[in-house]
């Protein structure tokens, strides 16, 4: 099967002023359409840096990216929006809702950006909300919900544009158990539809809910594990 990810030996360094950071120093990864892959690692081994490169939020400073077997490195930021807005869903720790707006604009509002016909906007909106159980919320504004129903939200608007590849960061940091396992189990369902699904947290709990667990230390993948069946996996390079 064709890697929807496919990374070697890729880095990143980033640039303020003369100062230049190095953070990922050669990471080797690839991965495959409809897995669901937990990113671990301790704070600052580049855990972001990496999610923010493969969602198409920053540019790589050298090694290869294939999106598809698309190579990623050079792209303007034009383009990078584009690869964003039609393939990769993103989901915070922050939820990221906008304020005062319900929850049916809030889940809408990446149908402007992808040229989606208006007259199926709603619908899909109104499909993709009763999807992660809140019809009975359209109508309330992001204030007006429990944190687990935001990040609902949050996964609704994620998936509206029907994205192969979906990015949790810390999708539980802010939720109380019972809500946080709601929103893994709804990760899991996902999962089970064929969404690749990759999710940055520090909670062994939640990354158990993956079926791969890749760990980050300084900027390198220290273990690459399948979950289930604990075995390493190797790459073909
Ligand atoms: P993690 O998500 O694992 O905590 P990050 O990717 O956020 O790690 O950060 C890795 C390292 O990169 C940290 O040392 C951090 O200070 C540095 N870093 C992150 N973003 C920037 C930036 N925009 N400019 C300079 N350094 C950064």
């Amino acid at each position: 099967m064709e890697s929807l990810i496919q990374l070697q030996q890729l880095t990143k360094a980033y640039k303020t002023g003369e100062q230049e950071t190095p953070v990922l120093h050669g990471i080797d990864l690839s991965v495959f359409p409809g897995e669901f892959v937990a990113l671990m690692g301790p704070s600052g081994s580049g855990k972001s840096t990496l999610m923010h490169i493969l969602g198409f939020l920053h540019q790589l400073s050298s090694g290869t990216y294939l999106f598809k077997g698309q190579s990623v490195a050079g792209l303007s930021s034009d383009a990078l929006a584009e690869l964003r807005s039609r393939h990769v869903g993103f989901v915070f720790q922050s939820f990221n809702l906008l304020p005062n707006t319900d929850v049916l604009q809030n889940v809408m509002l990446p149908m402007t950006y992808a040229n989606v016909p208006m007259k199926d906007r709603l619908s899909r909106a109104k499909k993709t909300i009763a999807d992660v159980g809140l019809s009975h919320r359209e109508e309330h504004t992001s204030g007006q919900l429990s944190g687990g129903e935001r990040q609902r939200v949050a996964i609704a608007r994620a998936l509206i544009n029907d994205p192969e590849l979906i990015f949790a960061d810390e999708p539980t940091g802010n939720l109380d158990t019972k809500s946080g396992s709601d929103v893994l189990n709804l990760l899991q369902d996902l999962h089970k539809e064929g969404h690749t699904i990759i999710m940055v947290t520090h909670e062994l709990e939640a990354a158990e809910h993956a079926e791969r667990i890749v760990r980050l230390r300084d900027g390198l993948v220290e273990s690459d594990t399948n979950h289930h069946t604990r075995r390493r996996r190797t790459y073909q390079k």
